[in-house]
């Protein structure tokens, strides 16, 4: 079956789907975006992700085009036209299509597009022996807080970790851990769950804070503050975290053992905890 999208106010078969070559995504990477685990039907933290696109739109001045409700309904239309149980779902907005000129153009439509693509969540491989991951200096922009889909830098990040057989990219800048090219990295130091704080450094994942709620409410020692690169190479375990790869251990960093190299007791819990929850949430939604 078709992967039925979503263009500018109409569902259609993925491959009709046409943008014009002067769109501002096109030519500038002028847009921000989202995407939403879909688990059993059910949209996974839905605010959350809309709080975080509106925002990501104002960071770049950009009308957010529909209102929560709408956003809301598409999502759900996506999930049925699409039909599999657990899915992930893209939005996009750009600035739309105008005649190529840096400066932001007026009176112009954004562009609207969503699909849905199978979740593809960890292997239990994965799960079980950890990922390997390398470490890389972090030359993004300033403004990593918003979920832009100018994501060169981040694909050229993690094509270093897919050149060296790796999952992920761990990035540092200044001496401090920021995160990876498509996840935010936690650290556990003698016991403590350590997350670098948010700020235009890093994207404030949803993952990220759920994790933390959930450290929060199972009596977890947690702390978020600025971690150095020492701090990292030095750590007990290493995690990644994403809507697709929700909790993951690393177990190499630059090749050497995270701790003794197998995924920790402390990643074992948080795992549980974030399987036991989700389970939860969409009972709840059913
Ligand atoms: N950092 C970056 C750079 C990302 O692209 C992502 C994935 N969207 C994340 C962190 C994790 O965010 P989330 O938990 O919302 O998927």
């Amino acid at each position: 079956m078709s992967e039925i999208v979503y263009l500018n106010g109409e569902f259609m078969p993925l491959e009709d789907a046409r943008i014009p070559v002067l769109d501002r995504g096109f030519i500038f990477g002028d847009g921000v975006y989202e995407v939403i685990p879909v688990y059993s039907r059910h949209p996974f933290r839905l605010p959350e992700h809309l709080a975080r696109f509106s925002r990501s739109h104002d960071a770049i001045g950009l009308d957010y085009p529909m209102t929560d409700a709408e956003w809301t309904r598409l999502v759900r239309d996506l999930i049925t036209r699409n039909g599999s149980e657990d899915q992930s779902i893209y939005l996009q907005v750009t600035r739309g299509v105008a005649k190529r000129d840096h400066a932001f153009p007026k009176g112009v439509k954004p562009t609207v597009f969503g699909m849905s693509s199978p979740l593809t969540t960890p292997t239990r491989d994965a799960i079980e022996h950890g990922v390997a991951t390398v470490s890389a200096l972090d030359y993004r922009w300033q403004k990593c807080d918003v979920k832009s889909t100018s994501l060169l830098a981040n694909c050229m990040l993690r094509q270093v970790a897919a050149d060296a057989g790796a999952t992920e990219v761990v990035m540092f800048r200044d001496g401090f851990l920021t995160e990876g090219s498509s996840s935010n990295v936690f650290i556990v130091q003698r016991g403590t769950i350590l997350a670098p704080p948010k700020n235009n450094l890093v994207l404030p994942g949803i993952t990220y804070d759920v994790v933390l709620e959930l450290a929060q409410t199972n009596g977890l020692t947690h702390q978020v503050r600025p971690i150095t690169e020492n701090e990292v190479r030095t750590a007990d375990e290493i995690w990644v975290t994403s809507s697709t790869k929700e909790v993951l251990a690393v177990a190499t960093l630059d090749a050497k053992p995270v701790g003794n190299g197998k995924p920790g007791a402390a990643f074992r819990r948080m795992h549980q905890l974030y399987q036991d929850f989700k389970r939860t949430v969409m009972r709840q939604a059913a």
